[in-house]
């Protein structure tokens, strides 16, 4: 079928972490055979291959389901997106390195951050939601990130530009809350293929470079397991940070709900939790007319938040490079936010530059002077989640991470 041909063009990826692991030796792993082995374990030797731009992501055929391979239960691989896999490598952290993780639970990229610096240097990670918090607590554990002092924080009022803890810090990370219209949509598999090319463009539409119309790209079984945004956390759950919190907590937007023939949206109570720039995660379930708030409204606020991180961040005395990601389609929430924070941060000599130099798909034309810099990802033909990037480096523009 058609859905299913989409299917097999997204390959399941995994992040090898190298804190345990070097990506050969995973590979070696995967690639030997071994006794009593079940038949699918074996036929993965032969599936697995090496990401080209990131040189830890591995990727299987699509619908691999990885939840019980040993690897991934000890935490040597990692569940994640490739997408979600960019904003550490972006940030290319040296190893010593004092690293900032503004909004990082369940802390995907926190230890990714960690593993990049071979557990050498100090990652300060930071969420306001202590429930999540304990999941970046436990997946730091599990993956041997010891190098991450985590702490249940409202990023916004951390004293970055007076506080020795922060006296050092040379890289940070700001991925905010935002409306996860990327992950969403390239979760949501069961749409009609015409519905998907429908609705993935978003308000990207036409703009940025291939942006052709497709189908949807992913199998249910991985939308289940992805999508999972319970704040709970079992501690028994291998790879638990990966895969059962959502990093972008993502909502339906209005016009994914229009396609679905949803009636609800999301009311006051989530437009407050937005606005004060608490995790995204509401679901539409239960909500009445009453109170409703428009998505542009909600776009809006949270973008606010985002610009608000990013001009917060760029306070830290010694920072070096900043990465600034979303997992969001949306103009509002990426481009826009890189323009209204451009003259802040050339005055801080900071400038836009290119960490993927061999990537494809970059920020929306005409948006914002230095488009041609940032990073997009798109849903359905790259492959991987909708993702956005930018990077602001202090001093010389450095070369491709
Ligand atoms: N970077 C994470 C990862 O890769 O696993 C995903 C982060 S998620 C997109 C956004 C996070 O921001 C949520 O966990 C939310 O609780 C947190 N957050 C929202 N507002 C915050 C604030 N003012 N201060 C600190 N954290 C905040």
């Amino acid at each position: 079928s058609a859905q299913s041909a989409a299917a097999q063009r997204r390959p399941r990826s995994a992040r090898v972490n190298t804190l345990k692991m070097s990506v050969a030796e995973a590979l070696s792993w995967l690639r030997t055979p071994k006794e009593k082995q079940p038949a699918k374990l074996a036929q993965l030797g032969k599936q697995v291959s090496a990401d080209e731009l990131l040189p830890d992501v591995l990727l299987f055929p699509a619908a691999t389901d990885l939840h019980d391979h040993p690897l991934v239960k000890s935490s040597c691989l990692i569940l994640q997106s490739k997408a979600s896999c960019m904003p550490a490598h972006a940030l290319a952290p040296e190893p010593g390195w004092d690293v900032l993780d503004a909004c990082a639970a369940p802390g995907n990229k926190t230890t990714h951050l960690a593993a990049l610096m071979q557990g050498e240097g100090s990652v300060l990670a930071f969420d306001k939601d202590p429930r999540r918090l304990q999941c970046l607590k436990a997946n730091a554990a599990a993956t041997g990130a010891h190098c991450i002092r985590a702490r249940v924080a409202d990023f916004l009022q951390l004293p970055l530009a007076t506080s020795p803890e922060f006296r050092n810090v040379k890289g940070a990370l700001v991925d905010p809350s935002c409306s996860g219209s990327g992950t969403t949509l390239s979760r949501m598999d069961f749409l009609l293929p015409s519905h998907a090319a429908q609705l993935s463009l978003g308000p990207a539409s036409g703009r940025t470079a291939e942006s052709k119309s497709a189908g949807s790209g992913m199998q249910q079984s991985r939308a289940a397991e992805e999508s999972n945004d319970t704040p709970g956390c079992a501690e028994q759950q291998a790879n638990l940070g990966s895969v059962n919190l959502a990093e972008h907590e993502g909502h339906i937007s209005r016009e994914e709900r229009e396609v679905l023939g949803s009636a609800e949206a999301p009311g006051d109570e989530t437009a407050h939790r937005a606005e004060s720039g608490e995790h995204d995660g509401e679901h539409l379930a239960g909500r009445g007319d009453s109170g409703k708030r428009s998505e542009v409204d909600r776009v809006e606020r949270l973008a606010r938040f985002q610009e608000a991180a990013v001009r917060h961040a760029l306070t830290l005395p010694a920072l070096q490079r900043l990465v600034y990601s979303t997992c969001s389609v949306h103009e509002r929430e990426n481009e826009a936010v890189v323009a209204a924070v451009l003259p802040y941060t050339r005055e801080l000599g900071f400038e836009l530059v290119d960490p993927f130099p061999r990537w494809h798909r970059r920020g929306l034309a005409g948006s914002v002077e230095g488009a041609e810099k940032l990073v997009r990802t798109h849903a359905v033909e790259d492959g991987t989640d909708g993702f956005f990037l930018a990077v602001f480096q202090r001093g010389p523009e450095s070369s491709e991470p």
